[in-house]
């Protein structure tokens, strides 16, 4: 067992090309195995108060990012409980954005979707539309559609939303953040979320958000914020470096050692680097003459979702793709057998990707 794992962070960085969980840096890795410390105890303050200010210039903001030892659906449903009344917008275009919508009835909030074809993202001009004359308190919308590669105009929605009255926009930016720009104060985000198993390329089981101080004034009157979840809790903690409960030892490590990381690499740099795999990505597409999911001005810089040429499924492609050592994803839900999904997301590089691509094409034109 052992062995196995220690073989598997031996052989060559950037073979993993999921959407999620992505490729976790062996450094990354060695740092989990530190040994345990308390967690109201000083050395506990002084980690999550390193962590902190490196998190706010990840997320742009000057707000405090809180940490959940939760998987991101966690803080989906934590924004909802907490900054939203009753009305609910969805703005649903693929998977992910309709378990915004499905979380939001779970927990009895009164939610209607506003539907645009899966790959593609939802424009200013609709959103405006839909709230014109009606009650809706708040909208939900995903950043980086993960099941389809298409990427929301977050700016433009936020400021859209604000022009309505009091309404305030949850954007889930699971797989955006660090890896697709995301200015949360300067944009006007009432909230944003992330998990750390997308661009941020750690192992999963946290989660990351902002609550701008709209959205708490709304949770100071919520009677239903439940007590895992309750941003009122999360504020009072982490302006003193504590989490409400026990939090992620190990992975905080993991966090500790991957912001260091990102603030080395500059996240201009990281952001244009996401950029710069994702353009070679959709310019390899063009030389096979492959088409991409998500028209031109909807992509996004972290997944694209290829649909798959006459002969071949996306299990068949991801299959043959792991028997040359690497790993992509098929298409997600429905989409699952008419296209397969690349992850160029994380601490991948153009390198890397390109030899991802020449294995791929090669499986393709057999
Ligand atoms: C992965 C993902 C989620 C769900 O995250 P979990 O960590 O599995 O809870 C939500 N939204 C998007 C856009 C995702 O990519």
């Amino acid at each position: 067992m052992l062995t196995t794992v220690q073989e598997k962070t031996k052989t060559t960085f950037g073979t993993f090309f999921l959407p999620g969980p992505t490729e976790v840096r062996p450094e990354v890795l060695a740092a989990m195995t530190k040994p345990m410390i308390g967690h109201r105890v000083a050395e506990m303050e002084e980690l999550m108060g390193a962590i902190q200010p490196r998190l706010q210039r990840i997320f742009r903001t000057k707000r405090p990012v809180y940490i959940s030892a939760s998987s991101a659906t966690g803080l989906m449903e934590g924004g909802l409980r907490n900054g939203a009344r009753q009305r609910v917008l969805s703005l649903v275009n693929g998977a992910f954005s309709d378990r915004f919508l499905q979380i939001a009835r779970a927990n009895g909030f009164d939610a209607d979707a506003l539907h645009v074809p899966w790959g593609h993202g939802h424009t200013p001009e609709m959103l405006a539309e839909a709230l014109h004359g009606r009650d809706y308190d708040t909208v939900t919308v995903v950043h980086s559609e993960t099941s389809t590669g298409a990427l929301n105009p977050i700016r433009e929605l936020a400021q859209v939303t604000h022009e309505a009255g009091d309404v305030v926009l949850l954007v889930d930016s699971v797989s955006g953040l660090s890896g697709a720009d995301m200015r949360t104060d300067e944009w006007n985000v009432d909230y944003v979320l992330t998990g750390s198993q997308k661009a941020f390329a750690l192992p999963p089981g946290l989660a990351f958000a902002v609550a701008q101080t709209n959205v708490l004034e709304r949770a100071q009157v919520q009677k239903n914020r439940g007590i895992y979840f309750d941003f009122l809790e999360f504020e009072r903690n982490i302006q003193k470096n504590q989490t409400p409960n026990t939090p992620a030892v190990s992975l905080l490590y993991a966090l500790d050692e991957q912001t260091r990381y990102i603030e080395e690499e500059g996240l201009e740099n990281r952001l244009a680097r996401h950029r710069a795999m994702a353009e070679r990505t959709w310019a390899w597409c063009d030389e096979l003459g492959l088409e991409i999911l998500a028209p031109p001005q909807f992509r996004g810089p972290t997944v694209t979702t290829v649909r798959c040429p006459e002969g071949v499924t996306g299990p068949k492609v991801a299959a043959a793709v792991k028997q040359q050592g690497f790993q992509i994803a098929t298409g997600y839900g429905k989409l699952k057998d008419e296209s397969f999904r690349i992850g160029h997301m994380g601490d991948h590089t153009v390198d890397r990707l390109e030899a991802l691509l020449e294995v791929l094409t090669d499986v393709l034109r057999r």
